[in-house]
């Protein structure tokens, strides 16, 4: 009887791929095996970060690094820092920010649920830019001058939520943040693979950087990785950490923490709510070194190969098509006819309430097409998405 038989909780088919609303996807056994052996023995907390760190810089390009809950947790983290900086007695107020900077620029277009993890730590969204997309004749998103327009006293930081349609470009928000001096927390959770834009957002002049640790890289499925200058990261640290000492007794390592530069220990943090076990920081960091072992085109043949077996098994449907995508995400995507007699949406609830539950990526349900992503597949599961597409068109 597997551990969910147990809790009498259905495993499901996950091909929607690594969102936590279907947790996310594997550890692998090496994985597995580190977070084991970290829970066998205790450490102190801040030297485990402060070994972390020295790993995630190598990574990542930037001078520090903290194994976070995940990147929510980082962009909570991230923000605080801006906010706070090395002071403890502004640590101690959040997420009361009055009197201090407690304004982000974020442009409106990149607003997603994620953002409140930003506002959790206290501040004000003030957005940018009017994307006019829905009327037809747009073609504007922010530009870089409006976000220079709203950056002003108050301004703790510019967030920027990465990805291929993101506007303006990376580079030009970097350069409009720093000419005003400051700092740049970006968001990119789901942007890897590439395995390389695990430098690439540090290299184009991101203070900050968060990471997802439960999705691409496959590490425990509350993980997550936030990098960046040292004293952001020094000050994200000190508002997770737990601090329950006394000035006296507390030694962090000073690579990480230069306790000198503060004139006292803060209290606990406004992130000591997503704390980080040692379990997951082992877990994060045999993880993302797997991840990096395993070239991109390594690992998109792989997620190819187990398209393919998807479609094989479905072979050919009377009543929608079937295609395999190729390219660096590969995707199983099948496409209803006008004679399928149901909708997209109904597609997908079918599949989520069989035997067992099939999760597709309902995210052009509207379209009448579902697509498969082979990320978090099983061996089994290929078998079980054709057997069930032809129970349902034919
Ligand atoms: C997944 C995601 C997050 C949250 O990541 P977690 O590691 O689950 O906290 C944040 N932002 C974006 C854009 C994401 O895709």
């Amino acid at each position: 009887m597997s551990i969910y038989d147990q809790l009498g909780v259905a495993a499901i088919v996950n091909a929607k791929g690594t969102s936590t609303r279907v947790s996310g996807g594997f550890i692998a056994p090496e994985v597995a095996a580190a977070m084991k052996e970290a829970g066998e023995y205790c450490v102190d907390m801040a030297q485990l970060q402060a070994a972390a760190s020295s790993i995630l810089a190598e990574i990542t390009g930037a001078e520090a690094g903290i194994v976070t809950s995940g990147a929510a947790a980082g962009l909570l983290l991230g923000t605080a820092a801006c906010v706070a900086g090395l002071d403890p007695g502004k640590m101690a107020r959040l997420p009361d920010t009055r009197g201090m900077k407690n304004e982000v620029v974020m442009v409106r277009s990149q607003r997603n649920f994620y953002d409140h993890a930003v506002r959790t730590a206290g501040v004000r969204v003030v957005e940018v830019g009017l994307p006019d997309r829905v009327a037809g004749a747009g073609v504007r998103d922010a530009e870089p001058w409006e976000i220079a327009e709203a950056i002003g006293e108050r301004t703790a930081a510019v967030v920027y939520v990465a990805s291929g349609n993101a506007r303006p470009s990376l580079e030009e928000v970097v350069r409009v943040a720093h000419s005003h001096s400051v700092p740049l927390l970006v968001d990119a959770a789901a942007q890897l693979p590439p395995a390389s834009n695990l430098k690439r957002f540090i290299g184009a002049g991101a203070d900050l950087v968060a990471f997802s640790g439960g999705k691409a890289i496959g590490g425990p499925q509350g993980s997550g990785i936030l990098c960046g200058k040292r004293d952001l990261i020094m000050s994200a640290l000190l508002q997770n950490l737990d601090l329950d000492i006394s000035w006296e007794q507390w030694t962090p390592p000073e690579s990480l923490i230069d306790k000198h530069r503060l004139v006292g220990i803060p209290p606990h943090g406004i992130g000591r709510t997503c704390k980080v076990g040692k379990e997951i920081i082992v877990g994060l960091l045999v993880a993302v070194r797997r991840f990096l072992a395993e070239p991109d085109g390594a690992r998109s043949a792989r997620w190819l190969a187990a398209v393919r077996r998807v479609a094989e098994a479905t072979g050919k449907l009377a009543r929608a098509t079937a295609e395999v995508r190729e390219g660096a995400s590969p995707r199983f995507v099948v496409t209803l006819s006008a004679s399928a007699g149901m909708t997209g949406m109904e597609l997908c609830l079918a599949l989520q309430n069989g035997q067992p539950q099939i999760h597709a990526d309902p995210s052009q349900a509207a379209a009448g097409i579902i697509s498969f992503s082979p990320v978090a597949l099983r061996d089994e599961d290929p078998a079980h998405i054709g057997r069930r597409l032809r129970e349902l068109l034919g």
